[in-house]
């Protein structure tokens, strides 16, 4: 046999040429040169008679390999052709690809003929040595593949863990290793026992933080039959029995056989803990800005609720509350959320370039106001030195170790954040830690910086606020005062020119009745007084109108004076009581029908520093005013009252009164009353009689009102320092006060 009888050939698959390493032992035979023999070379150590028809089979098997048999003469280097009888058999993988072929060699006597008896058997036990070889092969091969199977199990960064169905671990690697180390530390055996144990040690929450039961948990539902890839990957929380914590992802198949049996499972393991860390940093530090800058549209800007927008509209804006009391508020909420020991708002003065503390919040000092004392005015650069100021008009956040003396010792770790607006350092946010050596983190910095822009926005808000309420009270103010300046000078070119032409008039019918003096007859006596009584007649009404016209004339000359602030006075003592009881004579004698009664002071006596005809105006406006608009039947009332060393003189009728809108507004000039009807043939006022009124007491310092209920009449009402206060001398009346009060 052909390389000795335990030795076959390998020949290449398609039957070209011995393999590799039968090739050294066909040549050592025929002499030929091993490259000769590739290629079908090795058929020209055949006889030149038997090349053609073993060719032929080879080429007609090569189809579909099957064993078959040949018989040739072969070259062998010593002895010339010798006979030999083949035996070809096709060895196949598992996947039926086939390997090789095995080429048997039997010595015949001659070519067609078996030399040997025994070759079939010869044949079987080079079968099985083969098999042994092939064996040995795949082995060696297996094992090499198995070694570089390990080394890439272990190189992965990943943690892998391979299970079997029953969840006992088989293999795991050293990342997978790594990751329970806290486990294992506690528990060295663990991963030798079932992976329901390992379990059973650990606590696993999912991304909503829900516990994970055993049944959901990767490694059971991979051996149920599901794949853990793509979307399918979870993500879930550990902790450890130490109480340690880590998130892990997990990635996996179900290990099957043939026939889709499961057999186990691959998890892949990634510890995500670092990126769920950063995922929360950043969440809970967006949601806290989130919360903060809600609060901030919260935080209210006004003394009560937020005005309407019909409020605002008809320009009724409550004053804003100042910049201290939002402040603290964002100084406070800061504090809270982000557990600091305290919080500042320091702005700068663009004038002088120093700051005021105007907001501070602390979780340990109860004394702010100490606080906002020492810091109303200081130079910031005192605390933090220069290099840092120049960071902060950099627009950059500074940390430092700030050192206080005053209003306590306080020595404190602050993180300052700059508020710039146009390039200009407006203001500071600062946050304080007491802890010695307390460090500032990256987020922390961040959080820091987007509230004190915050906080500028917040300036920025209630400084155009502040500026629109101003802009637009005053654009209404104007419109009011257009339109009752308006309304003035309809009323006032009318009330002027009515009184002329009933003067006129007047004065025409007198004319007319003197006329007849001209004649040569005079009447008799009686019918010459009858008729100079109508003449007399006719001049009073003529002189009534004057006066009328009169008031208003001088009305309107102390309202210029008013405004041009040249209002003189002449001040000296004079009886208060005296000049209401002139005041509320003449109206007695003017309006002959009305009752109005006068209460004075047991002594009759109210002494008071002041201009004593700019008074009487002031008791005459009142009296004219409650005559005008009360009904003739009802009576009008004036009080004189002294009590603890001022005077109070009331006027009190039983007119419509006014609504406590109204009062409010009564004092104004120009200011009347809408529709209010007057009696008998009282000329409507022009709206300026209060409004001086309120002037010329001013200029006494004194204190004057209003108190009414709509329907039930009103009693005007003012105050002033007695002259010399005589207690002795006061009234015994006591009165209780409501209704408008001006100082
Ligand atoms: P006028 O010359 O129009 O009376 P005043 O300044 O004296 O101007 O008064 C302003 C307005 O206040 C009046 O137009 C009237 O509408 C209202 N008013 C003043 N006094 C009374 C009163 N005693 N009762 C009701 N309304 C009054």
């Amino acid at each position: 046999m052909l390389g000795g009888p335990t030795s076959p050939l390998y020949w290449h698959c398609s039957g070209d040429s011995p393999d590799a390493q039968a090739i050294a032992a066909w040549s050592a035979y025929t002499g030929q040169d091993e490259n000769a023999a590739a290629n079908w070379g090795w058929l020209n150590a055949l006889h030149p008679a038997d090349r053609a028809s073993v060719r032929e089979a080879w080429h007609r098997v090569g189809y579909r390999p099957h064993v078959f048999s040949l018989a040739y003469r072969v070259f062998h280097k010593g002895s010339g052709y010798q006979a030999y009888k083949t035996l070809h058999v096709p060895i196949y993988d598992d996947q039926h690809q086939l390997v090789i072929w095995l080429v048997f060699f039997v010595a015949t006597m001659e070519a067609t003929q078996v030399a040997d008896e025994h070759w079939e058997q010869k044949i079987i036990t080079s079968l099985l040595y083969t098999q042994t070889e092939l064996l040995a092969r795949i082995q060696e091969a297996h094992s090499e593949s198995l070694a570089q199977l390990e080394a890439i199990f272990e190189s992965i960064a990943d943690g892998i863990v391979v299970c079997d169905n029953h969840k006992h671990i088989i293999k795991a690697n050293t990342a997978a290793a790594q990751m329970f180390q806290p486990l294992l530390e506690q528990y060295p055996d663990c991963f030798r026992s079932s992976f329901e144990d390992v379990m059973a040690l650990l606590q696993a929450f999912d991304e909503q933080g829900q516990r994970i039961l055993p049944e959901q948990w990767p490694l059971v539902r991979l051996l149920n039959g599901e794949d853990l890839r793509g979307d399918n990957v979870v993500e879930m929380r550990l902790i450890f029995p130490n109480g340690q914590d880590v998130y892990l992802s997990y990635s996996g198949s179900p290990l099957r056989d043939q026939d889709g049996n499961i057999l186990g499972a691959v998890l892949a393991i990634r510890d995500v803990t670092e990126r769920r860390r950063m995922e929360r940093r950043i969440q809970n530090s967006f949601k806290m800005l989130l919360s903060l800058a809600e609060e901030i549209v919260d935080i209210p800007t006004y003394h009560g609720a937020r005005p309407t927008e019909e409020q605002f509209a008809r320009g009724h804006v409550p004053p804003a509350l100042p910049f201290q009391t939002v402040g603290e508020s964002l100084a406070d909420l800061t504090c809270q959320m982000l557990g600091y020991h305290g919080v500042d708002i320091l702005l700068r003065n663009p004038d002088t370039g120093r700051f005021q503390l105007v907001a501070i919040a602390t979780r340990t000092e109860e004394n702010r106001l100490a606080y906002y004392d020492t810091f109303a005015d200081f130079v910031l650069s005192d605390y933090i030195g220069e290099s840092a100021m120049a960071l902060l008009w950099a627009n950059k956040p500074v940390a430092r170790e700030i050192y206080l003396t005053a209003p306590k010792p306080l020595l404190f770790n602050a993180l300052l954040a700059p508020m710039i607006m146009d390039g200009v350092l407006v203001g500071v946010f600062s946050v304080k830690k007491y802890e010695l050596h307390a460090t500032f983190t990256e987020d922390e910095v961040s959080i820091v910086r987007a509230i004190a822009k915050l906080t500028l926005l917040v300036i920025e808000r209630e400084r155009l606020q502040q500026e629109w309420i101003e802009a637009h009270s005053s654009e209404l103010a104007l419109r009011e005062a257009n339109r009752r300046f308006d309304t003035f000078l309809s009323i006032a070119s009318h009330e002027l020119r009515t009184p002329l032409a009933g003067i006129k008039g007047n004065i025409q019918l007198a004319q007319r009745r003197l006329s007849f003096l001209k004649s040569p007859e005079l009447p008799e006596k009686a019918l010459l007084l009858d008729r100079l009584g109508k003449v007399q007649d006719y001049l009073l009404h003529a002189e009534h109108r004057v006066n009328v016209q009169n008031r208003m004339i001088s009305d309107l000359l102390d309202v210029s004076r008013i405004q041009a602030n040249k209002l003189n006075l002449v001040m000296r003592p004079c009886n208060l009581a005296e000049i209401v009881r002139e005041a509320v004579e003449d109206q007695r004698y003017t309006v002959t029908e009305r009752v109005i009664t006068l209460a004075l002071p047991t002594c009759e006596e109210a002494m008071v520093i002041g201009d004593a005809d700019r008074l009487g105006q002031v008791v005459g406006n009142y009296l004219t005013n409650a005559l005008k608009y009360s009904p003739v039947e009802q009576p009008v009332e004036v009080n004189v009252e002294t009590q603890e060393g001022v005077v109070r003189v009331s006027v009190r009728d039983h007119g419509p009164g006014l609504s406590p809108e109204e009062q409010k507004r009564i004092w104004e000039r120009f200011y009347r009353v809408k529709d209010l009807p007057t009696q008998g043939d009282a000329p409507p006022g022009l709206g300026l009689g209060l409004h001086i009124c309120r002037s010329i007491l001013e200029a006494h310092h004194g204190r004057f009102g209003l108190e009414s209920t709509l329907g039930q009449g009103c009693t005007f009402w003012f105050a002033l320092p007695l002259a010399c206060a005589d207690t002795s001398k006061a009234s015994s009346t006591s009165e209780t006060r409501a209704g408008s009060t001006h100082a």
